[in-house]
């Protein structure tokens, strides 16, 4: 029988999971004292300062989840000035659109689009399901990256905001996902039939100006203070007529289906995350966290269909990319050997706080 930790719930599914004499599992050991409400208004006091005379002090993404939207809503209150960031993949929820629209223009937030040509952007998730590794959704994420970075640069801002919520999301366990701008550029090359031309990559040398010359960071702010998922969605229903849309990553139609592919294909259950990431926070018990996951992740036909169609191949294509040899980042181009080979340099930059400490332990040291 597989060992459960006992604070959380999580077992032996994820891997690389250890568990210590009370029966604890080590996956929530990140978390530190430092996130304290005072901390944060140390960091909020920085940035207002940095900012002055500038348009705007703070770029944040928004996505029109509840993370998001309660990041802005932070922010307003704090006194800071965002400038709201949507990367725009073409996979969002209607829902998802209007409750943007609703919170930037309820609080009188400034919102920037960004998109590419989305025939190139799905080329790239179809060449990802054929590469056979379950990254299938960082050419989202690694667009997001380099979006907010594009408007922190052009805007002149230092600070990107960042909506990831620890207390309800927890953290991804090493051995489930990889992702940098070489691994895209080596599926791409491989599987893709268009080049990638306007694709927000995020290319190392940009990365690396970003970081050292415009000094841009990154903050997570509701790492340091109370969130309840719950009483958030409540208050931003009152407040602005926010909409839940009925999941995690349910507001986005492809990242949803990642969870799905992952799920059949890998036996990967990244709903076990974030629900184990309540129990540890006390907003719901192991029993609620079961019930959760205990079905199978599905979509219906018409879900499957629509994204057969967008990203260009058949339901028969798509068994076959089931049935292919699993494969990892390890198989393709990355960026890993660089930075292991440069590990001295990225020390000294982590040091000087010009890439975050975790950057250089997880991507650099850690080989
Ligand atoms: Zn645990």
């Amino acid at each position: 029988m597989a060992q459960v930790c006992k604070r959380c719930g999580l077992d032996t599914r994820i891997p690389n999971i250890t568990f210590d004499e009370k029966g604890e599992c080590n996956l929530y050991d990140v978390w530190s004292k430092q996130y304290t409400y005072d901390n944060l208004k140390t960091i909020v006091k920085k940035i207002k300062k940095d900012g002055k005379n500038k348009d705007y002090d703070c770029v944040v993404g928004v996505s029109g989840g509840c993370d998001s939207s309660r990041l802005l809503l932070e922010a307003k209150k704090m006194g800071l000035r965002p400038l709201a960031v949507h990367w725009d993949n073409g996979w969002n929820s209607d829902i998802a659109k209007s409750n943007m629209q609703k919170i930037t223009s309820g609080l009188d937030i400034d919102l920037k689009i960004y998109s590419c040509d989305l025939r190139e952007y799905n080329d790239i998730n179809r060449s990802f399901l054929y590469a056979s590794v379950k990254d299938v959704d960082i050419p989202n994420d690694i667009a997001l990256e380099t979006v907010l970075h594009d408007a922190a640069e052009e805007y002149d801002v230092q600070y990107i905001l960042n909506g990831h919520a620890y207390q309800t999301e927890g953290t991804t366990p090493l051995g489930w996902t990889y992702m940098d701008g070489k691994y895209i550029e080596s599926v791409q090359s491989r599987f893709g039939r268009y080049p990638i031309k306007t694709y927000r990559n995020l290319w190392l040398d940009k990365w690396l100006k970003w970081c050292v010359i415009n000094k841009i960071k990154h903050i997570r702010p509701l790492w340091y203070i109370k969130y309840n998922k719950a009483e958030t969605k409540k208050m931003l229903n009152k407040k602005f007529g926010w909409e839940w849309y009925g999941g995690h990553h349910k507001e986005n139609l492809y990242t949803q289906f990642g969870m799905y592919h992952n799920f059949i294909k890998f036996g990967m259950d990244m709903r076990l995350i974030g629900n184990a990431a309540l129990v540890r926070d006390g907003q719901q018990t192991i029993a609620q966290s079961y019930d959760a996951t205990k079905d199978p992740i599905t979509m219906t036909d018409d879900e499957l269909n629509e994204i057969f169609k967008v990203i260009g191949i058949t339901k028969e294509e798509y068994a076959k990319i089931l049935a292919l040899p699993k494969k990892t980042h390890n198989d393709y181009e990355t960026y890993q050997k660089t930075y292991h080979e440069l590990q001295d340099f990225f020390l000294a930059l982590a040091k000087l706080d010009l890439v975050p400490m975790t950057f250089y332990l997880k991507y650099a040291k850690g080989i």
